[in-house]
């Protein structure tokens, strides 16, 4: 067949192709939920541009202080329009995901206040920020304490102890959405509902705060449609749609964005400067194009879990299960596996195909890092990447996928890769019943 000969001449034996179809074969009516989906986010954000008046205007550069700057400006009225919040402050000055964390917890969060994860530790960078890991600038240096209630050993929320973690000084809960670097479940965003209703009902002047990291999309309302007062991510992740070349987003209350848009800038100055960079037709085209990019990126996930399922390692999420992020935890169990999986990702890659990824240090990371990517915009995470610390239980994290097609080569290549060292039994692939 003709794909089979594209496939071939990209390096994929036919006993991994013929594989992959057999698993593709059984998928079909999953991908179609994942494009209704799309379809009515693409059309939530249409209708949030056309409502802001999005115009051809908002894409001029603006300069130095960007006072009245058009296109800043609309932008983050269709960010809360789109997310249904009062206000957004969508910035390609917020370096990172951890940046716009960072900010909206400092901003809100005074001396004396304390913070409660009723989902147990944060992912590894906001260990840093919070201060469970001591760092420099920390919120813990500057007088905010921290409480934790961990999940139950069944996965769940434990009620009586965030019930009685919440005190006098609580001001803020954070929720993380996405399993981050753990092996638990991500969550759907009507337990986070729950949570948030929950705490809410025991002391309703509590700051609900959501790190929606690779959340976004993936279901058809947000956090912040169920009274969350603030969401937070990166813009080189789902959000961006692969366009947007740098930035973060806080969607949330009048209150609390005032307040993250005077931390980002100056007490007195807040979203008022700010320059836009240049940027604006990226993050609005991004913004446009991220329904179906996410929708690409699940169906590689979901490519993924059943593939590696199949050849017998654990997945989080497994092969069935309803997704509520685009992460795909394989645990491959060996440090050669997972060097193996990234090789295969970073050979699949539009750039950089020719480098070998290997296991490094990180910043804000306390083990090494392997990370594949071949990436357009450097570090971006919405775009095919692999990413595992290198620790028990030698888990990889695979995300992203501009386009479904290019998720699914570099899958195909994981598994190429892996056969070609002998980690999966080639012969057995192709006597898989599927
Ligand atoms: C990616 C991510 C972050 C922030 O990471 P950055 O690399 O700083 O953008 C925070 N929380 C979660 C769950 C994430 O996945």
């Amino acid at each position: 067949m003709f794909t089979e000969n594209s496939y071939r001449e990209m390096g994929i034996s036919n006993e991994v192709f013929e594989f992959g179809e057999k698993i593709l074969a059984g998928l079909e009516t999953r991908f179609k939920e994942i494009d209704k989906t799309a379809e009515v986010n693409q059309l939530k954000v249409i209708r949030a541009m056309q409502k802001e008046k999005v115009s051809a205007a908002c894409f001029y550069e603006s300069t130095g202080y960007g006072y009245d700057d058009l296109g800043r400006d609309t932008l983050e009225r269709v960010y809360a329009t789109c997310f249904n919040t009062e206000d957004a402050l969508v910035r390609p000055q917020i370096t990172c995901g951890t940046h716009a964390l960072a900010l909206a917890l400092s901003a809100n969060l005074l001396p004396g206040d304390e913070l409660l994860s009723p989902v147990g530790i944060p992912y590894d960078t906001l260990q840093g920020v919070i201060g469970i890991r001591s760092s420099p600038g920390s919120l813990a240096e500057y007088g905010v304490t921290y409480r934790q209630v961990d999940l139950l050993p069944d996965g769940g929320f434990d009620w009586d102890g965030i019930k009685n973690a919440i005190n006098e000084k609580t001001k803020m809960v954070t929720i993380q959405r996405s399993k981050g670097y753990q092996t638990r479940e991500s969550f759907s965003v009507e337990k986070i509902a729950k949570i948030i209703k929950f705490v809410k009902e025991i002391k309703p002047d509590i700051i609900c705060m959501v790190d929606n990291c690779y959340g976004e999309f993936v279901e058809s309302l947000e956090p912040s449609d169920f009274g969350a007062d603030m969401i937070v991510g990166s813009l080189i992740k789902n959000l961006g749609g692969g366009l947007a070349p740098s930035g973060g987003y806080i969607c949330g209350t009048r209150e609390c964005i005032e307040r993250c848009g005077y931390r980002l800038t100056a007490p007195g100055l807040g979203k008022e400067v700010g320059t836009n960079m240049g940027m604006m037709r990226q993050l609005y085209q991004g913004l446009f194009l991220a329904p179906t990019v996410v929708a690409g990126a699940l169906k590689g996930a979901i490519f993924a879990a059943n593939i590696y399922e199949k050849l017998g390692f654990k997945v989080v999420p497994n092969g069935k299960e309803s997704r509520h992020d685009i992460i795909q935890a394989v645990e491959l169990g060996t440090p050669d596996g997972v060097i193996a999986f990234c090789e295969g990702i970073q050979a699949a890659a539009p750039v950089d195909s020719f480098a070998s990824p290997v296991p490094g240090d990180m910043p804000g990371y306390d083990s090494q890092v392997i990370m594949a990517a071949g990436a357009f915009v450097q570090g971006s995470s919405i775009e095919l990447s692999a990413d595992a610390p290198l620790r028990e239980p030698y888990a990889v994290y695979f995300q992203g996928g501009i386009t479904w097609y290019h998720a699914k080569l570099g899958i195909l290549m994981s598994v190429q890769k892996m056969a070609d060292k002998k980690l999966i039994d080639i012969e057995k692939i192709k006597n898989t019943e599927v």
